[in-house]
């Protein structure tokens, strides 16, 4: 099994988590759309030899609601055991629909207040210059996310900072709450304004693995600049029936297609 291999092999089995875990609650969708991108990050990418190791990349999931995602992720990667995933969503159990600081390993922010995901970031990616730490940062925001003011105030700081440990990610799937993203803040020009703001900008399609890995194997992509890859997904992808579907993003997996939905992900290559 080659590397691409084994990545597609774990976002299967994330997605195939995501089904199990969406029995209940919405958002299975927004968390379909990042599951390629959480695979190359955490699988590839990021440096976490343990949740705790002063010396990780950082990650935060601006786009909280997609919380699921993070928790298959984590729990995947073996951060907590897989088994913990069944209490999502349950009272009194720490799987929230949002994330919460340090609820699980390898939770870092308390997220979902839409916007403010990359000054966090900035933040921390400001306290690791400072400390000479040679960690990065990532954040993955929605692309409905970014029509928020406090992330173009965030991304002239950074630019400012020169903050070549920070990496965005936004996950460019054209849907957000009520419509098409194109319909309230055209998506074709987000190249122009992340550079007009300084940043070094890469798009790539979000779902292929070797694609991703290629592009945050060259961040930064300017000397000395924030970067950030617009990564094209599929709201829902993995199940033919919620893919680039409005509706994915509140409806609950119905009982009665958990099995189909479970065979069909295990089916595509
Ligand atoms: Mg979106």
């Amino acid at each position: 099994m080659d590397s691409t291999d084994q990545l597609r092999e774990t976002s299967r089995r994330i997605r195939k988590h995501l089904v199990r875990m969406h029995r209940r609650g919405s958002h299975f969708g927004s968390a379909m759309s990042i599951a390629d991108i959480l695979t190359v990050l955490f699988f590839r990418v990021m440096n976490i030899p343990s949740p705790g190791d002063p010396d990780r990349d950082r990650f935060i999931l601006s786009k909280g609601h997609a919380a699921s995602a993070l928790y298959a992720t984590l729990a995947t990667k073996k951060f907590f055991d897989e088994s913990v995933l069944e209490r999502y969503l349950h009272d009194g159990e720490c799987l929230y629909g949002h994330p919460v600081a340090k609820s699980l390993p390898g939770v870092e922010v308390s997220s979902g207040s839409l916007g403010h995901g990359l000054a966090i970031g900035v933040g921390l990616a400001l306290a690791a210059k400072n400390d000479g730490k040679s960690y990065r940062v990532f954040v993955l925001m929605g692309d409905g996310e970014i029509q928020e003011g406090s992330v173009w105030e965030t991304a002239i700081l950074a630019d400012r900072l020169r903050l070549d440990n920070l990496i965005a990610i936004i996950d460019a799937n054209n849907l957000q709450g009520f419509d098409r993203v194109e319909n309230i803040q055209p998506i074709s020009t987000f190249r122009r304004k992340w550079e007009a703001f300084g940043w070094g900008v890469e798009e790539v399609d979000g779902h292929d693995h070797a694609a991703l890995l290629e592009a945050f194997g060259r961040v930064p992509f300017r000397p000395g600049a924030p970067s950030v890859i617009v990564a094209r997904t599929v709201k829902g992808k993995g199940v033919a029936e919620m893919e680039g579907r409005f509706e994915s993003h509140y409806l609950s997996v119905p009982a009665d297609r958990v099995e189909d939905w479970l065979r069909e992900i295990d089916e595509k290559s």
